[in-house]
């Protein structure tokens, strides 16, 4: 192919690319367009509406995350090293002295106990630090034109507009995560709708700026989960060697009849009472091992996945006072911390393999680092954020 030819097909395929992205936009602004006219349909205040959805722009991110993949399973010990490091305790120990008095009102009010709104509030956004970079009504434009979730994003959308126009909140309050959670512990628009309490007594349901209601909030979401006053989420125990009986959130049975299979909690007796609980492997019979109540499954509830709630549940006991797990993960090669994780971005930096300017967060960007450096350094490839490849760069523990 000649040059001249070569220049004229670049151009057309850039012209083609060009007419493309222009499409998009147009078919996105007329979607948005439809949306609008529904939601004031519904009964969104026309400035409301114009405002939140009149200029959207096209963006990829949102459609991208809800249809992610993981690369690869993370291991329970990753979320842990990273969720409930010694970073997140000692702010937690900070802000529960800070906010002692108004903690204990929630407690009092709710009956949910205090540290799990803690874990909670730390888990999720960092208490309160990382609410999440997304303006919802373009993130859930964007959703909903490109097909994804419809029904479930429309009525989200609906229910983030209507929180504005009730009054509860601006519009300029409306940022979270892709797929809406926002406020200090991360409710998505209908959870807010349906949970959300004015505590601080202004006469608005302010989860974005007001601590007390996000607190509060909070524990009625728990209360409303079955959370049962004066209880555990669980407690970790040993195992016996050879167990074979049932394991698994779903398999509960009395506290008693986990003793009777010799189930021992690691420290102090069992709960007594009429309680149900279940045993919690998460991962594998090597690991360490938790009996968990209700309360665990009313954290669970939050955001469905075990290795979450066992952070939170986790969280709430160390910023309460309580230590580490007895028994260690069954691997060889434990997670890191956000502050490792940040010194491990800035090795890997050092030794001239680029991942970004180090923020503590493992994108894919730092995976492919340390999977270069991996190889590098004839090491097994995983791309994985672990002490090995920390310790290998000369990482301090
Ligand atoms: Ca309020």
């Amino acid at each position: 192919m000649n040059f001249r030819r070569t220049i004229a097909v670049s151009l057309m395929i850039l012209a083609l690319a060009v007419a493309a992205a222009g499409r998009a936009e147009a078919d996105l602004a007329a979607c948005a367009s439809q949306l609008k006219s529904w939601v004031i349909s519904q009964g969104v205040d026309r400035d409301v509406a114009e405002i939140a959805l009149g200029n959207v722009v096209p963006d990829g991110d949102p459609v991208k995350f809800s249809q992610s993949q993981p690369e690869f399973k993370t291991p329970i010990w990753d979320y842990l090293a990273f969720l409930v490091d010694d970073q997140r305790i000692a702010d937690g120990r900070r802000v529960a002295r800070h906010y002692d008095p108004l903690l204990r009102r929630i407690e009092a009010t709710y009956g949910v106990d205090r540290f799990a709104l803690l874990g909670i509030w730390g888990v999720e956004t960092n208490y309160g630090a990382d609410q999440g970079r997304f303006f919802i009504p373009h993130a859930y434009a964007n959703l909903i034109c490109a097909g994804r979730r419809t029904k479930f994003f429309r009525a989200e959308l609906l229910a983030a507009l209507q929180i504005v126009s009730q009054g509860d909140l601006r519009l300029a309050d409306l940022w979270g995560s892709w797929a809406g959670a926002f406020g200090h512990t991360q409710f998505i628009p209908s959870t807010y709708q349906r949970t959300a309490v004015d505590f601080d007594g202004d006469g608005r349901r302010d989860l974005v700026r007001s601590i007390p209601d996000a607190l509060a909030s909070t524990a009625n979401y728990l209360k409303k989960s079955n959370w049962r006053a004066g209880r555990p989420w669980g407690y970790e125990v040993k195992v016996p060697a050879n167990y074979a009986g049932p394991s698994g959130r779903k398999q509960r049975a009395p506290i008693q009849s986990w003793a009777a299979r010799g189930i021992r909690p690691v420290k102090g007796a069992h709960l007594s009472g009429d309680i149900s609980a279940a045993l919690l492997q998460p991962a594998g019979p090597k690991g360490p091992a938790f009996l968990v109540t209700g309360n665990f499954n009313a954290i669970f509830s939050y955001n469905f996945a075990e290795s979450y709630a066992l952070a939170i549940s986790h969280l709430s006991d160390r910023i309460r006072g309580g230590g580490p797990f007895q028994t260690p993960w069954p691997t060889d090669d434990l997670g890191l911390s956000r502050a490792q994780r940040y010194d491990l971005q800035k090795l890997l930096n050092a030794r001239g393999i680029d991942v970004g300017a180090p923020d503590g967060k493992v994108g894919a960007m730092t995976r492919a680092g340390i999977r270069q450096a991996e190889e590098r350094l004839g090491m097994t490839v995983t791309g994985r954020a672990g002490t090995k490849i920390y310790r290998a760069l000369g990482g301090r523990l």
